[in-house]
């Protein structure tokens, strides 16, 4: 089994394109497979080494890695070679009509009731017709001859599936300029590479039916290749996601401090039945199965990703996170504060009011309970037993209880009105602190 991932370095990754990612390197890790990373990058113009690098980047950051690496710029001669097979046998003819002609012959179609397709008028053109258009400088562009007969296949996760041929034109898979469309070189590359699945979005299905038509014409037998489509994401409101690229950009995640255990974790479950776990892709593998997936669209929600993310936070050990927190952060810190994370760069402010010098509100309705408070502080060392038998002692002095006793405390000590349980964090804040931001919240 062989799969292979096929971004275009046009722009960013997002979780639209991240979920077949995860899916390919699931079914190939899941089934003995091996996983390609193919860039797309025969379009010259939109293609950007940056965003080449950042796809392999962001990949990496989500735990996926590959077997095999390849860019289709540099495989120009397979694609020209494969070109004049498919020239000899018929399959490519010229064409020299402009955009402006297609378009009024398109126009013409529709007037006339017709479906908006491409004629196939170059067919009509004589040898000697060429000839001089070549003559006079004219280049001529590439369209493959679609077979008049429907493609249907088995999708892996659509169930059956057909595409009418001849309600669609004739694609254009070679440009004036000598350059190549993908749906060309991407059968070439599946063919010469041995590609046994394609796992890609549902944006896709037609392609499929022309590439499906390609690979007969360029390969001479009927198709082996399997197709899957994953059903296309909705925002949470079941709007169009590819609105908001930017939003959903792994980029952008990983800046606002999410996990990407969080991410892989919820990709691999959405669209199917199951409650999503995070965990790396490894992890992911056993339940994996892609006949789960659902056929309709599947709603990305922000808020149930940073749900995912906020347990996730909540269960990590000191060992998974050390490296990433807050020099001087140690192992008590991280079990003080875990559960209060929605991300973990928050971890930092909580640091700060363990550790460094804050400002904590002034609370002069409060000065009796502070002042009461601040006689009462015990003598160090401090560990969990502290702060109940404070706040009880305190109690005893002042007769406040439940919030009217620990809410001035809390808001006095961490300058915060919800936190971490004080029991824990009482001790890392340690008695010199809690003295200078009593007296201050006295005012
Ligand atoms: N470059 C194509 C895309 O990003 C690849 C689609 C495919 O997997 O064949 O949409």
């Amino acid at each position: 089994m062989k799969v292979r991932f096929a971004p275009s370095p046009t722009g960013w990754l997002h979780v639209g394109n991240a979920r077949p990612a995860l899916a390919n390197w699931l079914e190939a890790r899941k089934r003995g497979g091996t996983f390609t990373l193919r860039l797309d990058d025969t379009d010259t113009e939109r293609s950007k080494p940056e965003y080449a690098q950042g796809i392999e980047e962001d990949l990496r950051w989500l735990g996926l890695d590959w077997d095999e690496f390849f860019r289709q710029s540099d495989r120009l001669e397979r694609y020209a070679a494969a070109a004049e097979k498919l020239k000899k046998a018929g399959f490519l003819y010229p064409c020299l009509e402009s955009e402006e002609e297609l378009n009024f012959k398109r126009e013409q179609r529709r007037k006339q009731g017709r479906a908006p397709i491409y004629d196939r008028g170059a067919l009509k053109m004589t040898a000697e017709q060429l000839e001089r258009a070549l003559a006079n400088g004219k280049q001529p562009y590439y369209r493959f001859k679609l077979n008049t007969r429907t493609v249907s296949w088995r999708d892996g996760v659509l169930g059956e599936r057909n595409v009418k041929l001849p309600s669609l034109s004739d694609p254009v898979l070679i440009r004036a300029d000598g350059s190549f469309l993908y749906t060309f070189t991407s059968v070439v590359d599946d063919l010469e590479t041995g590609i046994t699945h394609v796992i890609r979005g549902e944006d896709h299905v037609t392609n499929t039916g022309i590439q499906i038509d390609i690979i007969e014409a360029l390969s001479g037998r009927p198709n082996r290749i399997h197709f899957a489509h994953m059903p296309l994401l909705t925002d949470a409101e079941g709007g169009q996601l590819s609105k908001r690229l930017g939003s959903i950009s792994l980029r952008q995640f990983r800046r606002d401090g999410i996990e990407p255990e969080a991410i892989t974790g919820y990709l691999a479950a959405l669209g199917t039945s199951r409650d999503p776990v995070a965990g790396t892709p490894r992890d992911l593998i056993r339940d994996w199965d892609i006949t789960r997936v659902s056929h309709s669209p599947a709603r990305f929600d922000t808020k149930q990703l940073l749900a995912l993310n906020r347990k996730h936070l909540h269960g990590l050990d000191f060992a998974a996170v050390r490296e990433r927190l807050p020099e001087g952060a140690d192992e008590a810190f991280w079990l003080a504060v875990r559960g209060n994370l929605d991300l973990l760069p928050e971890v930092r402010d909580w640091f700060d009011v363990a550790r460094g010098d804050i400002t904590v509100p002034e609370q002069p309705e409060e000065r009796d309970l502070l002042r009461a408070a601040l006689d009462a502080l015990p003598p160090e060392p401090w560990d969990e037993a502290t702060w109940p038998g404070w706040t009880a002692a305190v109690s005893g002095a002042t007769g406040r209880k439940g919030k009217a006793l620990f809410l001035p405390l809390r808001r006095a000590l961490t300058g915060e009105e919800h936190g971490p349980d004080l029991k824990t964090f009482l001790p890392l804040i340690g008695r010199e602190r809690a003295a200078v931001r009593l007296r201050r919240s006295i005012g």
